[in-house]
């Protein structure tokens, strides 16, 4: 999918948002909902979205949207930092197919890297083991 094109109401970060299919979720407010990725490519990552913004890019969200996202990104940066205690932390965007874009709701992924543990492919993760992924959200959550 290029970079333009119409936003689908049933991709599947949609779905999410309207409670039709599960999330382990971390964090929500009325404007932004936070959760794991469930084919994580390190321990702890995590992606932020927006709930109102039917925006499948950065190109296509109104500022006001994306701000709120970036905040929400940032105060979960420093939660997983907390709970899992990481050597560093990626933050990474990606729009359109080419660039590696594979869900088309604008999302921004927070992966915690550990000294010497190979990342996982971008999109070619195993899926999580959900007690697992439960058991780490509580951990970022209750270090929000
Ligand atoms: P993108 O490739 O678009 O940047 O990222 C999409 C992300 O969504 C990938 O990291 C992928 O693992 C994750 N993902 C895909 N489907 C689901 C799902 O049904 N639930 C959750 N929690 N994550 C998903």
């Amino acid at each position: 999918m290029s970079l333009s094109g119409q936003y689908d109401d049933n991709n599947i970060f949609a779905k999410i948002i309207r409670g039709e299919v599960p999330a382990v979720k971390v964090y929500e407010d009325e404007a932004v909902l936070a959760f794991m990725d469930v084919f994580p490519q390190s321990k702890g990552h995590c992606l932020v979205i927006s709930k109102t913004a039917k925006a499948r890019n950065l190109l296509e969200i109104d500022g006001q949207a994306l701000g709120a996202i970036m905040v929400a990104v940032q105060r979960l940066a420093k939660a997983v930092t907390t709970a899992l205690n990481p050597d560093g932390v990626v933050i990474t965007q990606f729009n359109g197919a080419p660039a590696g874009q594979t869900v088309f709701h604008l999302h921004v992924h927070i992966i915690p890297r550990y000294e010497g543990v190979a990342l996982a492919g971008h999109g070619h993760g195993n899926m999580a083991d959900m007690a697992e992924l439960k058991m780490l959200a509580a951990q970022i959550a209750a270090a929000l």
